[in-house]
């Protein structure tokens, strides 16, 4: 015997699993109605056995090879409405509706093979009568089981429902407050396909929900044919919208919640026109009721096609399809509760379905907790919310550790510290004022060194231009030749005034340049520097250099010897140093070390300045003196 296996194991342990795994495959159960009265009148035979609790064995009437087929679960004709339910596992998918999950039970099969009576029991006997509780169907027992659920969440939740029919390819609200109109089915991105302007109803018990349900199923469209007195003509999707009050409402009122959803279908049954006796507007019906089915199947073989299961999927075929979208290829869970009838005279139609339903059990879906783009601040406020409580938290933690009654400390030893803290506190201000009192002294310091420095500069400049204007004045003949001015005056400035020639010599002590008068050959430039005639009485070429720099080894005897010129030359520089009275004077500085530069120790070239200023003052002293202990030679 062929048997047409499931892939899953046992479909309770299945369904209890839940959608952990990236790809969840439609559960199914099969269910097989006892056979009716009216089909044991008529003799007819039962062509289904049940094997187990998940193989179902068809057997022709012929006696010919029979077939078996495997589901998640077989339920024969025995079942009670509350095996049915518990082996759907109805309340694992209403728990995962509560955790944000889309999940979808839908019932298939022939017209007649019991669908309406698994979802929602028995027709109702009549107008206002419930169904007896034992027959209550898969959508009672799950509102049943969801309000009571829903009153021990520690989180308040907002339940809403809508049902709608789908007729003739045309949505019908079976809850709308006047006579149901046609809707339009939308989409978008965050939704998905839905309907426009359904009627969302809050209910807060059990009665009013399933006021709403005997609402909705008085309101469809029903009517008898040969195999159903009581046959559905269109697809009735019941949903269930199940929100946290933590949720983000719709910004539009007329939009269910963001969270879960429970979805019940009932669809239609399929059905041969000729078997049922359908005519007139049975028949349209009946062909719109095909087509529409016939969608659903062509929509489930290309999601079982791993080669195609990518690329487009025909959902917008049909209304039906475009509704079931999410709960066949998307990221819902779903069910679907196979019904068949037992009779051979429905043999045809019941393999049909077993084929349709092994196949339906192969497609997989990625189920996801939907979230609204709205929820998603509110999620990270959320997080951000309980990451400061948790850091408050470890703060305070912290805090009770510093705390001194906390960590033990008596209140002596805490005087004793806040004392010394303060002590400590003023010392450092008392030290901070010394500090800047001791640095605007040294800037005022600095300053007045540096004008002073300034001014010392200036006047040992203009000696030395005096100095040499004298030496050239005087024209000395033969004699000890004058100090070098390097010894006297700073390197640079010693050679500055007069003008460089660029054939003098340099000085041995500064390697500078030496003056052109100070350069053996002078004569060959020195009308380049004071013009045609040079002062003095002979020609400059014969005269001798007007010294020799008292560093060069040649000079060392000329500056013991003096002659008479030299005591008229330093008189006549001493006339003119002495027009002016230079005293060198200067603050005290500050001590610091003897490599600090001169500009921030504010005044080290100055006693140097004055130094040398003082050693021009003792050398044209010492040559007054000399000159006038010593008349001059006739
Ligand atoms: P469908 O919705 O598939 O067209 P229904 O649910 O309307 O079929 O069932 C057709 C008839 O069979 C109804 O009168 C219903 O009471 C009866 N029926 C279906 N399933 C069962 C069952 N398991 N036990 C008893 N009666 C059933
Ligand atoms: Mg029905």
């Amino acid at each position: 015997m062929e048997e047409r296996g499931s892939p899953d194991g046992d479909p309770a342990r299945n369904l209890e699993q839940g959608p952990e795994g990236p790809e969840t495959p439609i559960q199914v159960v099969l269910r097989v109605r006892p056979m009716s009265a009216a089909e044991l009148r008529r003799g007819e035979q039962s062509v289904l056995h049940c094997s187990g609790t998940r193989t179902l064995q068809v057997s022709p009437p012929g006696g010919g090879p029979g077939v078996a087929f495997r589901f998640g679960a077989v339920l024969d004709g025995a079942s009670t409405q509350e095996d049915v339910f518990r082996a759907c596992g109805a309340r694992r998918l209403g728990e995962l509706a509560l955790r944000g999950f889309s999940c979808t039970v839908f019932t298939f099969g022939q017209t007649g093979s019991g669908k309406t009576y698994t979802l929602t029991g028995p027709p109702p006997q009549g107008e206002g009568v419930p169904v007896p509780p034992s027959l209550a169907g898969i959508i009672q027992r799950t509102f049943t089981w969801l309000l009571d659920r829903v009153q021990h969440l520690d989180v308040p939740v907002t339940l809403h429902a809508s049902y709608l029919e789908i007729y003739n390819e045309q949505i019908r609200d079976l809850l709308s407050l006047g006579a149901p109109r046609p809707l339009p089915v939308r989409w978008n991105k965050t939704r998905g396909f839905y309907v426009e302007q359904l009627r969302v109803v809050e209910f807060g018990s059990l009665g009013a929900l399933m006021e709403l349900l005997q609402m909705g199923l008085s309101r469809r469209r029903s009517s008898a044919h040969t195999l159903n007195q009581a046959s559905s003509r269109s697809h009735a999707l019941l949903t269930l919208y199940i929100s946290h009050q933590t949720q983000m409402p719709p910004v539009d009122p007329r939009e269910p919640p963001a969270g879960g959803k429970l979805c019940f279908v009932d669809l239609a049954g399929s059905e041969k026109v000729a078997a049922t006796g359908s005519r007139g507007e049975l028949m349209l019906e009946a062909n719109s009721i095909n087509r529409s089915l016939l969608a659903l199947g062509h929509c489930i073989s290309l999601l079982l096609d791993p080669q195609r299961k990518q690329s487009h999927i025909p959902f917008r075929d049909s209304k039906l399809t475009k509704l079931l979208a999410d709960s066949l290829g998307g990221h819902g869970v779903t069910l679907m509760v196979a019904c068949v009838s037992p009779s051979a005279q429905c043999l045809p139609e019941t393999l049909s379905t077993l084929r349709y339903a092994s196949r339906a059990q192969r497609v997989t879906t990625r189920p996801q907790a939907p979230r609204s783009p709205k929820a998603k601040p509110l999620q990270h406020l959320e997080t951000e919310l309980l990451q400061l409580q948790e850091e408050s938290r470890h703060l305070r933690s912290q805090l009770g550790q510093m705390d001194p009654k906390a960590s033990g400390l008596s209140g002596a030893r805490v005087a004793w510290a806040q004392r010394n803290l303060y002590g400590m506190l003023q010392e450092f201000m008392l030290e901070n004022e010394r500090l800047r009192r001791e640095k605007r002294q040294l800037q005022s310091s600095r300053d007045l060194a540096h004008g002073e420095q300034r001014i010392l500069a200036q006047q040992v400049r203009e000696l030395e231009r005096r100095l040499l204007s004298a030496c050239y004045l005087q024209q000395p003949g033969p004699g000890p030749a004058p100090l070098c001015p390097c010894v006297t005056v700073p390197p640079l400035l010693c050679h500055v005034l007069p003008p460089l020639c660029p054939r003098c010599q340099l000085c041995p002590l500064c390697h500078a340049p030496l003056a052109h008068w100070a350069c053996p050959r002078r004569e060959l430039h020195l009308p380049q520097v004071f013009g045609s005639k040079a002062p003095g009485d002979g020609p400059l070429s014969t005269q001798p250099p007007p010294w020799v720099p008292p560093c060069c080894p040649s000079s060392v005897k000329g500056s013991r010897e003096r002659s008479h010129s030299e005591w008229t030359q330093t008189q006549v520089l001493a006339e003119m140093l002495t027009e002016e009275k230079v005293i060198p004077s200067a603050p005290p500085l500050p001590v610091g070390p003897l490599n600090t530069s001169p500009v921030l120790r504010g005044g080290v070239a100055v006693p140097n300045l004055a130094r040398r200023l003082e050693a021009l003052r003792d050398q044209i002293g010492t040559s007054l003196r000399r000159g006038r202990s010593q008349p001059p030679p006739r």
